[in-house]
């Protein structure tokens, strides 16, 4: 058949899109309910299998719409069970996704955006610059390829269970592609993962913590790297535009009312820039303020990098002084190093890159209007 129109792709919308969109066609909006079963519980991409719609409503969405699901360029097995893919996008460009197995939970970790704009000093996704943001249908499809490689439900077991948006790119300067793949990874009618088991990770964004709160409920994780705010901006120079301060108000009123949980603080530990015993306990009076728990990630280095990983002494000491304050503070343990799958090591492959300074400058110009 050919495409003279571009077809609509059904994975961009979440139910409440889906509704709408099958209320455009004169169809039942019940229809989107349907649809999300046969894409996320039957992983059916094929209108034709889909015997509860009719042959009518079949053929009209075989013409105007599609299911169409990025790529899996290329598969690699970590020799401690980490998985990661690099998906590929129409256009060329690509994003890495990863899937960490752990005793007792698997979580899978998923990019928002092909690079990224924030430029922070110490991250190798924003050394490599910005090109576009994912769309709703190229984020949920990370979830979707990983489940069918994992054999996701086999045997009454799921493979993954946390969803993190920690991959490449910041969530927050996606909103409108990110939310509605949270509420398909919420949805009972997607993948049914609950509230406190799908996290969105920012870099500070402060207006996007406060629409997030009012869009969609899932849990908040925060990359603060320093208590400090001069050490803070030469890590996230986002920090200059929303500073400490407000950011840990723009924490506390996410928690509130609604949301009655912990932010998870993300804090990598870097050789003599963020790792200093007074940085710990200045971490614990700030924290302190918080419903918070703190995770403490060794820097891992990559090709070019000015920084280095903190000794392992100096880690626990770190983590010590932070325990005895009161904090609950867990060290990320590294994994998929083999397969530079660990934080801050994702890469995909970039294309179109803009100036990143200038692209900062008008994403957070948008956001902060
Ligand atoms: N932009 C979002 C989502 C990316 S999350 C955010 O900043 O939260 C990626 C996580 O890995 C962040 O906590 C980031 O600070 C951390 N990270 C980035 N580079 C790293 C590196 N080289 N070593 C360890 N952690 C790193």
């Amino acid at each position: 058949m050919s495409d003279i129109t571009e077809r609509v792709n059904l994975l961009d919308f979440d139910e409440a899109g889906l509704r709408a969109f099958f209320e455009t066609l004169g169809e039942k909006p019940f229809r989107a309910q349907q649809i999300l079963k046969w894409v996320y519980h039957h992983a059916e991409t094929d209108f034709g299998a889909m015997t509860d719609l009719g042959v009518a409503l079949r053929e009209k969405l075989n013409r105007i719409a599609e299911i169409k699901l990025p790529e899996i360029i290329r598969e690699q097995r970590s020799s401690d069970g980490t998985v990661k893919w690099l998906i590929g996008f129409h256009g060329g460009n690509a994003v890495e996704t990863v899937y960490i197995p752990e005793p007792k939970r698997g979580t899978l970790c998923v990019s928002s955006q092909v690079g990224c704009a924030l430029n922070c000093s110490f991250c190798s996704t924003g050394a490599q610059g910005f090109a576009r943001n994912l769309s709703t249908g190229e984020i949920i499809g990370q979830v979707w390829l990983a489940a069918q490689a994992l054999g996701h439900e086999r045997n009454g077991r799921r493979r993954i269970t946390n969803i993190v948006m920690m991959g490449m790119g910041e969530p927050l300067l996606n909103f409108d592609n990110v939310v509605p793949a949270l509420s398909l990874m919420r949805n009972d009618l997607g993948f049914g993962f609950a509230a406190k088991r799908v996290t969105v990770s920012t870099a500070g964004l402060v207006p996007g913590i406060r629409r997030l709160r009012e869009s969609i409920d899932v849990a908040l994780a925060v990359s603060l790297h320093s208590p400090v705010d001069d050490v803070r901006t030469d890590l996230v120079p986002l920090n200059r535009k929303y500073p400490i301060a407000e950011l840990m108000q723009a924490c506390r009123d996410y928690v509130s009312e609604k949301h009655k949980r912990t932010v998870t603080f993300e804090y990598t530990l870097i050789d003599g820039v963020n790792d200093h015993p007074d940085h710990a306990r200045k971490l614990v009076k700030l924290l302190r303020t918080v419903p918070s728990k703190l995770n403490l990630i060794p820097f891992n280095p990559f090709p070019g990098t000015r920084y280095s990983c903190s000794s392992a002494e100096r880690i626990t000491r770190f983590q010590e002084i932070v325990m005895a304050g009161g904090l609950i503070a867990t060290v990320r343990k590294t994994r998929g190093e083999d397969i530079d799958a660990a934080c801050g090591q994702l890469v995909g492959k970039v294309l179109d890159r803009t100036k990143r300074s200038e692209r900062i400058k008008l994403q957070i110009a948008e956001t902060s209007a």
